[in-house]
């Protein structure tokens, strides 16, 4: 087997923490990577004037998958057009209970998918005359099959390891008829290919309701960008926040992994940075490169973790970033 190729940027603040933190989590599964360093954010920019250097770009895109920790300032610039250059249609975010962790429920485990490229975050904004301006919301055939087929790939997958096989999707179709009547429309035609998989959908406004009220019924959930940009940080919120948010940026030829949270300049040097958001990234970019076994077995270890409470001082703990990783690669090893 060939080495993973990994393209590491560490990038502002507490990702100088977090990834080399994880990055010892994901050495101790023995697994074979070749990490390749590369540089993105604020402090790069301060130095060459480039937030995202095309040396970083080139790196990126030769790699096998990219392990991304934090832009500051210039996250617009660097994450943002990563996605765009690595073409990474899915945003993934999995919203799981681990134990240990104050969280609304106990049994909340479920996906949602967001798509990543188009909706409301198409960049089409206008002053058309003074006081009045617009965006521009553009939703596509192309990209919808592209979202729900990925989605229900998942389900099947999800499927496979005892979960329900559901695809929930999440659109304002009374309202904004045209987009997502077409969302809605293009949604049903591809559960057709999937008759395995069970589909519903809600109006974004009750599913908003719904993740509070009763999240342990979903499974995958897919919605356009703007909506899924807001409902994803609100279920963060039910599974013990951003310090424990993970998340995937998959499209047909790359993968970029990383952790929901931004820079934390308030925590950034202190060593203090809750590591799990990060780790987690690093399961599921491990899955993505099919280490099925390492992923499993760091999820399991950082479960045991969570619950001994040898977490950092937002979860109650007494350890600092590299302590609580150095916790999570020793049951990795065993
Ligand atoms: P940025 O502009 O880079 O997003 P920010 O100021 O918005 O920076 P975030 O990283 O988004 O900061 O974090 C928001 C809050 O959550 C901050 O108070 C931060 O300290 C806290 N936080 C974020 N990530 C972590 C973490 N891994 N561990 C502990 N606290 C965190
Ligand atoms: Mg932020």
């Amino acid at each position: 087997m060939m080495a993973h190729k990994i393209c590491v940027i560490e990038g502002d603040g507490i990702g100088k923490e977090v990834v080399p933190a994880s990055i010892n989590v994901l050495e101790a599964t023995g697994v074979d990577f070749e990490f390749i360093y590369a540089e993105a954010g604020d402090e790069v920019f301060e130095k060459t004037g480039k937030a995202l250097p095309e040396e970083t770009v080139e790196k990126a895109l030769e790699s096998d998958a990219v392990f991304f920790g934090a832009a500051g300032e210039t996250a617009a610039d660097v994450i943002v057009k990563l996605r765009q250059i690595l073409k990474t249609y899915a945003n993934v975010r999995p919203v799981k209970a681990y134990k240990g962790i104050n969280c609304l429920r106990d049994d909340i485990d479920y996906v949602i998918v967001r798509e990543n490229t188009e909706g409301l975050y198409k960049g089409l904004e206008a002053e058309i005359d003074e006081g009045i301006t617009t965006a521009t919301r553009v939703i596509t055939r192309k990209a919808c099959e592209r979202i729900f087929k990925f989605a229900f790939e998942l389900a099947r997958d999800r499927k496979k390891q005892g979960k329900e096989g559901k695809v929930t999707c999440a659109h304002k179709a009374n309202v904004l008829k045209v987009t997502d009547g077409l969302f809605k429309k293009v949604f049903y035609e591809v559960a057709e290919e999937y008759d395995d998989i069970k589909v519903e959908d809600y109006y974004i406004d009750a599913m908003n309701m719904y993740i509070i009220t009763k999240p342990q019924v979903f499974d995958v959930v897919v919605t356009s960008n703007l909506f899924g940009d807001i409902l994803s940080d609100g279920a963060a919120g039910t599974v013990g926040g951003l310090g424990l948010a993970p998340s995937a940026n998959i499209g047909d030829e790359h993968g970029l992994f990383e952790p929901v949270h931004g820079s934390a300049p308030d925590i950034a040097g202190k060593g203090i940075a809750n590591p799990t958001a990060t780790i987690l990234s690093g399961v599921l970019m491990l899955r993505y490169l099919k280490e099925f076994e390492a992923a499993d077995k760091i999820e399991k270890a950082l479960e045991e973790v969570l619950a001994a409470g040898l977490t950092t001082p937002d979860l109650g703990g007494k350890l600092n970033t590299f302590q609580m990783a150095e916790e999570v690669a020793k049951r990795v090893e065993k």
